[in-house]
């Protein structure tokens, strides 16, 4: 297939005027002006139009596409969902998911993570770990209150990622329209 070739108009012919950029800046300083009054005007008439949200006193519900940071579903017996596939970790492009996979006899599971660490001040919220696992054991969640001082809590270990399958149902709905899976996720494995 032959590549379509755009070619990219490097210079404009602009008139003396415009090469003053007064027109320009006119404009910007008209839009500008407009925004200040209005604003100014439903300050002063107690009926602004701004939208401002007091945080964190108050809190906005983000929306269902929103992309907080990566969690892991638990499921009702507080054990994760994930199989340990490693598919999340190998989509990551910063690698920072580390999974070492484990068996859990007791209860029959022939495949769990044994430990699953993402390191967040290396995640860019891409959300292709969530797109990437078969299982819709990782998703992503609301939370984005990750600021640190030091790098070391920003290690987030199975524990720390774990959320009960029933708060994450929002974003589960979500991706099920989203993403275009072929098989639905395997059940409960015991
Ligand atoms: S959201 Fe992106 S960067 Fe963060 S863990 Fe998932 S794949 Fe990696
Ligand atoms: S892709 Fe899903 S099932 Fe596989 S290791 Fe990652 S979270 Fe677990």
């Amino acid at each position: 297939m032959t590549a379509r070739v755009v070619h990219v108009k490097r210079r404009e012919n602009m008139g003396w005027f415009q090469r003053t950029y007064l027109p320009a800046f006119g404009k910007g300083l008209a839009t500008t002006s407009r925004h200040f009054f209005r604003n100014l005007w439903g300050f002063l008439s107690g009926k602004s139009t701004a939208f401002v949200v007091q945080y964190p006193e108050e809190r906005v519900d983000y929306p269902d596409a929103f992309r907080g940071m990566p969690v892991l579903v638990a499921l009702e017996d507080g054990l994760p969902r994930c199989v340990a596939c490693g598919l999340c970790e190998f989509a990551c492009p910063t690698d920072c998911i580390s999974i070492v996979p484990g068996e859990l006899p007791e209860r029959g599971i022939e495949r769990w993570p044994e430990a699953f660490d993402i390191d967040m001040s290396r995640c860019m919220f891409c959300g292709l770990c969530e797109e990437a696992c078969p299982e819709e054991a990782i998703v992503m969640s609301r939370e984005v209150e990750l600021a640190s001082f030091d790098r070391a809590p920003m290690l987030y270990h199975k524990e720390d990622l774990l959320v009960p399958e029933n708060l994450l149902k929002r974003r589960l709905d979500f991706i099920r329209g989203e993403y275009d899976r072929q098989h639905a996720p395997a059940e409960r494995r015991d």
